[in-house]
């Protein structure tokens, strides 16, 4: 596989849900994780979901040039540590980044070589029925979602490749294959 792959995708597709099943069955795959100043979900762990910020610190942050990319989404910052992600490459490990479209483009510049995937739901209705279904996201957070899925999956010609997360276990198996790792 490549070195280094981006996946990108609307939120609610189901990216997280893959990326989960595709690190067990392939452990040597790094994930990175990310920093955002969102407030953290039921369930999710500082440390292992995201790094939760202050918006002031995630500015410090962005200033000292700690971010390998970040970018806005839906009136929250996200981005990608860089320290981690440089010692894993120096290591040799296959390196994950799970970020959205601005972020994507950014890593498109400084890592032209690394393979950028980008994840479709069969339809907008079914999208929406993944993001309310999740049950994470307060009606105003949906709204933002589905705006920017509008603008992400018009960007899906970008990429280098696409699959839609139809059948979850068909999609993994199509994910693996564009790894190639199947
Ligand atoms: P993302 O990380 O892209 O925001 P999630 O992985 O959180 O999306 O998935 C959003 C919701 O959709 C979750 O409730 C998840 O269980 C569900 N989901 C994920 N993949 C599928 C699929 N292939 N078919 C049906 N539901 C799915
Ligand atoms: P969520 O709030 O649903 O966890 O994530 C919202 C969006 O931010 C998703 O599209 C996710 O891929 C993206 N995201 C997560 N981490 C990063 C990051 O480090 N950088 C960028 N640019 N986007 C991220």
């Amino acid at each position: 596989m490549a070195r280094l792959t981006v996946i990108t995708g609307p939120s609610g597709v189901g990216k997280g849900t893959l990326v989960g099943q595709l690190l067990e069955r392939h452990p040597q795959i790094w994930l990175s994780v990310s920093a955002t100043t969102r407030a953290p979900r039921q369930g999710e762990v500082e440390g292992q979901s995201y790094f939760f910020l202050s918006r002031e610190r995630f500015e410090e942050q962005v200033a000292e040039g700690g971010f390998l990319e970040w970018a806005e989404f839906a009136g929250n910052l996200y981005g990608t540590p860089r320290q981690p992600v440089e010692t894993q490459l120096a290591a040799g490990r296959p390196v994950l980044l799970e970020i959205e479209l601005e972020g994507a483009r950014q890593v498109r510049r400084s890592f032209p070589a690394g393979f950028q995937l980008f994840i479709k739901p069969p339809s907008l209705a079914e999208l929406e029925r993944r993001i309310r279904g999740r049950g994470t996201d307060s009606e105003e957070a949906i709204q933002r979602r589905l705006e920017r899925a509008r603008v992400e999956l018009a960007a899906e010609a970008e990429f280098d490749a696409a699959l839609v997360n139809g059948d979850l276990q068909q999609a993994l198996a199509e994910l693996e294959g564009l790894m190639e790792l199947a």
